[in-house]
């Protein structure tokens, strides 16, 4: 194929039509990572419908992790997935809300920045998101950016954004493109796809002006070449822009069934770009490893937000970063959602953690099933059961500690109980002074931090290097008054903010414990499928060595 034009930069925008949950995130982490591996310099955009000013203040069991970028932005999920597949690191400018789009459109009428003009619904908000798109297109001097909109089309809250494309298609009609990720149902009665409801999600697009320059099939099974020719139809559109999606093994293989249908070199060619480059074989090496491994390995999830519908959304980051360690050793994870609150009721099936191989507590907040998990730790560090602690896994961890081995009776983090008589978590000391006062957004211990790390220790040894850097989210911390008592303990802190004011890691040493690490931050932000995160690599190493 030749190409048509050559101006840059571009954006593609990824739509949902149908129903939600069909893989547009990955769909748009996807088309990134395709367009990388032809030699484009890309950036991924989410653009969130709702009001919040961004995802920190949303309940997680119901709408998903909040994936906290390297400045500290809180965000949706799907920034994960674009990090995860593309490798590129997400800041403020790659996550939009209606609500941040407002707040700016309202702070600079206040400034007289409009000069008198009133301002409108159309078209200052939807001007204020297409300044929100370029900007982040310039700070990551991207040629291509992709944009995903949350929700789907025909949904209110859509339409200034939908406006937005508009008005950028309609200015430079070469430069913009629109994806619809659309869903071919297959009613059981019928055996067979059927496309009237993408048809009508095409419908909804051109009622805003808009048609699609490509349609992604997602279905169980792949898209037939009637249905293919019956959207091309609809929409006017070649036969090879109608793209089959069908479900797949791993989240990973996407990118690779794509190429199956040469939608970089389509979508390229639509742009008016030629492909520079095609690299995706250590990628396609990847999917293939995922298949091939048999022998699994069961970690043990423990927490309290299990009993809902999405276990899967709500530790994405988590559930992605044991998968990226067990793959690159050549085995198959299996994880076990262990409800902490039923070791409190009863302490007995504590035993049933004899048949995980290794035990992590993600991060979290509250009282709910803490003695549960304190109790699981206790287990844990007693049996010697590899356990990683993130985040609250870690503060609870310190707990534990205290409580059993430091003998400080009734230790315990003042998130819990703010009368306990050892308080070895306590609030930062900024942070107080935000609950009081009910600042509660955007206000945590948000993003990269750097860490020293203490020699011989394993986190040491597992970064390999002496000074890090990792994401945190958090209002408490190891409190400075008990780590000289818990380090005569035993206790090891092995990694330490550069100030040494806190406490960042804590570990057992190897001798006493095959595997007992706590981390502050959230290394699951870190974690690539093809670079596995290093703590996560260890502490998945450990767990094998341990049940052989
Ligand atoms: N609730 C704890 C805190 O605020 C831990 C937070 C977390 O696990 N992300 O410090």
């Amino acid at each position: 194929m030749v190409a048509k034009k050559n101006v840059l930069p571009k954006f593609i925008f990824v739509v949902g039509g149908v129903m939600s949950s069909v893989g547009k995130g990955v769909t748009a982490a996807s088309i990134g990572k395709i367009l990388q591996a032809r030699g484009y310099r890309t950036a991924n955009i989410k653009a969130d419908m709702y009001v919040n000013m961004d995802a920190g203040t949303i309940r997680p069991a119901e709408h998903g992790e909040v994936f906290v970028g390297e400045d500290g932005i809180e965000a949706d999920q799907d920034l994960g997935n674009y990090e995860r597949f593309t490798d590129q690191i997400s800041t403020r400018e790659n996550y939009i809300t209606t609500g941040q789009v407002y707040a700016e459109v309202i702070r600079k009428e206040r400034n007289l920045e409009y000069e008198g003009e009133d301002v409108e619904v159309y078209p200052d908000i939807p001007k204020e998101i297409i300044r929100r798109i370029v900007s982040c297109q310039k700070k990551n001097n991207a040629e291509i950016t992709v944009v995903e909109y949350g929700g789907t089309v025909g949904e209110y809250q859509l339409f200034p954004f939908l406006e937005a494309t508009r008005m950028m298609k309609s200015k430079n009609p070469e430069d913009v493109c629109v994806v619809l990720v659309s869903y071919l149902p297959t009613p059981a009665l019928l055996g067979e796809q059927k496309s009237k409801p993408t048809q009508r999600a095409v419908n909804d697009l051109h009622s805003v002006g808009l048609n699609p320059d490509f349609v992604i099939c997602r279905a169980e099974r792949p898209a037939t070449s009637d249905i293919k020719r019956t959207i091309s139809n609809v929409c006017s559109l070649p036969v090879d822009r109608i793209i089959s999606a069908p479900d797949v093994y791993s989240i990973y293989d996407v990118p690779v069934s794509f190429e199956k249908e040469k939608l970089s070199d389509t979508l390229l060619f639509t742009l008016g770009l030629a492909p520079k480059t095609k690299n995706l074989k250590e990628w396609t090496a990847l999917s293939k490893k995922i298949k091939r491994a048999k022998k699994e390995v069961v970690i043990g999830v423990v927490g309290k937000y299990f009993n809902f519908k999405s276990v899967k959304d709500t530790y994405i980051s988590v559930i992605e970063s044991i998968n990226h360690a067990v793959w690159q050793l050549g085995k198959k994870p299996k994880m076990l959602w262990l409800d902490s609150e039923r070791y409190e009721r009863d302490p007995k099936l504590l035993k049933e953690l004899d048949n995980v191989q290794g035990i992590v507590v993600p991060g979290g907040f509250g009282s709910r099933g803490v003695e549960g998990i304190i109790a699981v730790i206790k287990y844990a560090r007693e049996k010697k059961i590899p356990y990683f602690g993130l985040c609250y896994g870690m503060q609870l961890a310190t707990v534990e500690f205290a409580r059993h081995v430091a003998r400080l009776e009734g230790a315990n983090t003042t998130e819990i109980n703010p009368k306990t008589p050892h308080p070895v978590i306590d609030f930062m000391v900024e942070q107080k002074a935000n609950v009081t006062e009910k600042k509660y957004g955007g206000t945590m211990r948000l993003g990269a931090y750097p860490a020293s790390l203490k020699k011989g220790t394993i986190a040491r040894e597992a970064y390999g290097v002496p000074r890090i850097s990792e994401r945190h989210r958090h209002r408490y911390e190891v409190n400075p008054k008990y780590i000289e008592r818990m380090e005569k303990k035993g206790l090891v802190f092995s990694g330490i903010s550069p100030d040494r004011r806190l406490m960042e890691i804590v570990e057992l040493p190897k001798d006493k414990h095959p595997f007992f690490v706590g981390v502050q931050f959230h290394p699951e932000f870190k974690s690539r499928p093809l670079k596995p995160h290093p703590l996560f690599r260890e502490f998945i190493k450990a767990t094998l060595k341990q049940s052989k």
